[in-house]
Order: C-alpha cells, then sequence, then structure tokens
C-alpha cells in the first residue's frame, strides 16, 4: 500500500475515542499478520473487506495513554520467528547498531549528519509496539456500535465548529483541489478527533523501534527514513511530530512516507505543517483525495433498501452496475428519491447482510477506502460527512439483536465451512471477502438469504442445530 496506515486509520482516533483501556486497544490494533487489513477485519463482524493488498499503516494506533504500558515480554501471536520474545529482545539489544547503519541511506535522502545525530541520539526501543503489532483481538464491535460511537452528535458539532472556524482555508482547498470539504473534516474529526486524539508517540522513536525490532521492518525503515526527512528540513516542530503506534501523524494521521507524497505548503510559509497548521493539513488531505483519484461535485455512494429475495451474491466489491442497472433489479433509495446521476457505476455493499441497510458505493467510496482499506472505515467517513452537511441518519434499521461472534466462534465459523467445502481460506478469526463468500455458498444450500453476514443463527445452522 501506500505510506499510509498500517492498521485502519481510524483505529486511534476510534479506540481513543471509545476510551478503552490499552489492552483494548492493542485488541483493536492488531492484525492480520501479512494481511491487508486487519484492524477491521477484527473489530467488525460485518462489512470488512480484505481489499487491496496493502497493509494499511494509518493510525493503527491507539492514541494517547500508551507510553506509560511495558512490553508484555511474551512471543508475539502471529507466530513470525521476528516476533519471539528471543528475537525481540535480541533485535532490541542491537537497536543502537541498527539506527547507526541507517545514516549511509539518511544521507542519500538529504539528511545531514547534525540532523541525523541530533534526531537519533536519544532514540530507545519502545517494545510494547511489539504486543500492538501482534495482538489477536478476543472480541469484536459490530458496524452499527462502531458507527454510532464515531458518528455521534458531539463529534458532528464539533465537526460544524471546525468548517465555521476554518471556512476561509475549506474554501480556498475547493477551488484548488476541488474536494468536497465535509470529507475533510470527516477524516480529521474520525482519525484524531480533530487534531486532539492523533497519539502521543514520537513518530521517530515508534518508525526506529519498528524499522529494527519485529516482522514489519522494512516497511517501517522507508517510514522511519521519511520521518528523519520531515524533521530535517523542518516541516513539522520535532516535538510535536507524535502520533500513532504505527507513526501517523497529525490530523489526519499521515505515515511519514504518504506525507512525503502528499503534503503541500498551502500557506506559501516554507513548511509542509499538518500537525501545527491547519491550512496545510486541510490541503494535503484533500491533495491526497484528489491524487487518489476523487471526482469532485460526486458523493461516495447512497443507502438503498434492497429487496427480499434479493441474490446477495451481486453485493460483490468486484460487481460493478450502473445506478440505472440496480434500480431496474430493485434496488432504490429508501426515502423513494431518484438517482441524481443514474449512470455512474456502484457496487453493492450490505455490511449486516440482507437484516440491514444496504448500500451502493461509487468511485469516491473506493478514494476513500484508498485512504484506509476498509469497508466500515469509509463508510463511517462517508455517512460522518453527509451528516456534517446537514443529512439524515440513515433510514433503515440495523439488526441490532445479533449477537457478535467471538474470536473463537469466528475460528469455529471457518473450519465448519472449510469442513464442508465451502472456505478455501486458512481459519484465522477474521471475517473477509473469502468467509462472506464461503457463508453464502453455505446459506444459498440450505435456501436461507444467501447474504454472507456471519451471524449467530449461521453459526448455529453450520453446527447442525
Ligand atoms: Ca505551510
Amino acid at each position: 500500500m501506500r505510506g499510509r496506515r498500517l492498521i485502519g486509520g481510524v483505529a486511534g482516533a476510534m479506540l481513543a475515542a471509545l476510551a478503552l483501556p490499552d489492552a483494548a486497544v492493542a485488541q483493536g490494533v492488531t492484525a492480520s499478520n501479512n494481511g491487508p487489513l486487519s484492524f477491521f477485519d477484527n473489530i467488525f463482524t460485518g462489512s470488512i473487506t480484505n481489499g487491496a493488498p496493502q497493509p494499511a499503516q494509518r493510525s493503527q494506533a491507539p492514541a494517547s495513554s500508551s507510553a506509560a504500558q511495558p512490553w508484555s515480554g511474551e512471543d508475539g501471536a502471529s507466530g513470525n520467528p521476528l516476533m519471539t520474545a528471543s528475537a525481540i529482545r535480541q533485535a532490541a539489544a542491537n537497536f543502537p547498531n541498527c539506527v547507526a547503519g541507517f545514516w549511509p541511506e539518511a544521507s542519500r535522502r538529504g539528511v545531514s549528519r547534525a540532523s541525523f545525530e541530533r534526531y537519533t541520539s536519544g532514540l530507545t526501543p519502545d517494545l510494547r509496539l511489539m504486543d500492538l503489532m501482534d495482538s489477536q483481538p478476543e472480541f469484536t464491535k459490530a458496524i452499527w456500535d462502531y458507527l454510532d460511537i464515531l458518528v455521534s452528535d458531539t463529534r458532528i458539532a464539533r465537526g460544524r465548529e471546525i468548517l465555521a472556524q476554518y471556512k476561509p482555508q475549506f474554501d480556498a482547498m475547493e477551488r484548488a483541489y476541488g474536494v468536497d470539504r465535509y470529507i475533510v473534516a470527516s477524516i480529521w474529526g474520525i482519525e484524531s478527533n480533530y487534531g486532539t486524539q492523533g497519539g502521543d508517540r514520537s513518530v521517530v522513536n515508534s518508525t526506529a523501534t519498528l524499522a529494527c525490532v519485529g516482522r514489519r521492518q522494512a516497511y517501517f525503515k522507508d517510514e522511519f527514513l521519511a520521518a528523519l526527512e520531515i524533521l530535517h528540513r523542518g516541516d513539522v516542530r520535532p516535538e510535536h511530530l507524535k502520533g500513532s503506534w504505527a507513526g501517523a501523524f497529525g490530523g489526519t494521521q499521515f505515515m511519514p512516507t504518504s506525507f512525503k507524497r502528499f503534503a503541500v505548503d498551502f500557506d506559501g510559509d516554507g513548511r509542509r505543517d499538518v500537525v501545527d497548521n491547519p491550512t496545510d493539513l486541510i490541503a494535503s488531505t484533500a491533495n491526497n483525495l484528489k491524487k487518489d483519484g476523487w471526482q469532485s461535485g460526486q458523493t461516495w455512494g447512497y443507502e438503498v433498501a434492497v429487496p427480499r429475495g434479493f441474490n446477495y451474491m451481486l453485493a460483490d466489491r468486484g460487481k460493478s452496475m450502473t445506478l440505472a442497472q440496480w434500480e431496474h433489479l430493485g434496488v432504490k433509495r429508501p426515502d423513494g428519491k431518484a438517482f441524481p446521476r443514474p449512470s455512474d457505476k456502484a457496487y453493492l455493499l450490505a455490511p449486516a447482510g440482507a437484516e440491514g441497510p444496504g448500500f451502493l458505493m461509487l468511485q469516491n467510496f473506493r478514494v476513500i477506502m484508498k485512504y484506509n482499506p476498509a469497508e466500515a472505515y469509509a463508510l463511517a467517513i462517508g455517512h460522518f460527512a453527509d451528516r456534517l452537511r446537514g443529512g439524515q441518519p440513515f433510514v433503515q434499521p440495523w439488526p441490532r439483536q445479533e449477537r457478535v461472534l467471538s474470536r473463537a466462534e469466528r475460528l469455529e465459523l471457518q473450519q465448519l465451512l472449510a469442513q464442508r467445502g465451502f472456505y478455501r481460506g486458512t481459519p484465522d478469526g477474521q471475517i473477509g471477502s473469502l468467509t462472506r463468500e464461503a457463508l453464502r455458498g453455505f446459506q444459498a444450500s440450505i435456501g436461507t438469504a444467501a447474504d454472507g453476514f456471519a451471524s449467530s443463527d449461521v453459526l448455529d445452522r453450520l453446527r447442525g442445530r
């Protein structure tokens, strides 16, 4: 993936918003080892996709209150040989040599010897990050609970204040980039609660640790070197370059490499300061979305009502059709309004299956997912933007009576699907696209609505009850 989020953008903000204890934070943050997603796959039963083959990189991180907790001293749950307690200790002992070894490459990137020494002299390995990188979440959160937490009245009210306070900056950004201000404000609000919950770990220290210890060293080496470049150039004040455990920083949680790619000096003061300068932050975030393919003047998608008996095999990210074609199949907006641009292509997402709302997702939804490759995240961003704009809550109810499966139950579900020949993946306790496809196959075989939703009922059916 690109230089961003290692585990799921919202993680930091969202976990902070949840005010979870650090242990829970670690669970949320976790991860599928090399897997594309992670955070969301683990957090939600519903919607997550195993999207792009990229490590999310953004704010996987728990925002605050993290530094206090020590490393568990235990082997990581990934089973990766670099994550055993002894491998971690050994790598930590070699940390000073490892960091010193980055000098030639830092130099090639234009970092001076003085800067290199200044910014690496006080670094110490933060081994707590190993727990955060490798924890396995036991419990997950239903998508409706997740949306309730993120799209709250308080956050909406604060977002409207932010939009008013920085109206000139948002106006200028829209003129320059053509990106919807409500989407930018939404990302700012959801990633960091408008810069108040973006994490408090030193980015250079975290990325140095992850570049020298653990199973993602090559990836984080690039992040660490990019962080040094930021400090050397003086874009962000060194003491303010703080963020998530994975090194995402600023109001919209840029990873150092995505900062390099997308940050802009919009007020022309010579610094690209996405931490302390809202003008640069707003424009840089917009620039990121624009470069990712944002289509000006268009929305992200629509809530839709899916008719009874609908073939949910069509609810697949790979199956795009025009809005007019969807409408022909009976998929309509619940308020009865017409689609403004019926020739636009969309795919159908049913995060909670046939008992919950459906959504038709447009190109800009895919752009939001590049920011953070999780459907639940992108849905929260899009919906929150609509609410900031004055839009209403979703019309259709979620199946709130559904119980979220535990990790053990998710594993069992996958194992049972595998035994019956429906699941071809390796059971990992994470509900992704392969699991949903297998579920649809099983559901179709027993004559129930094949919506791919991992409910406790479908688990009971698999158990033969
Ligand atoms: Ca600037």
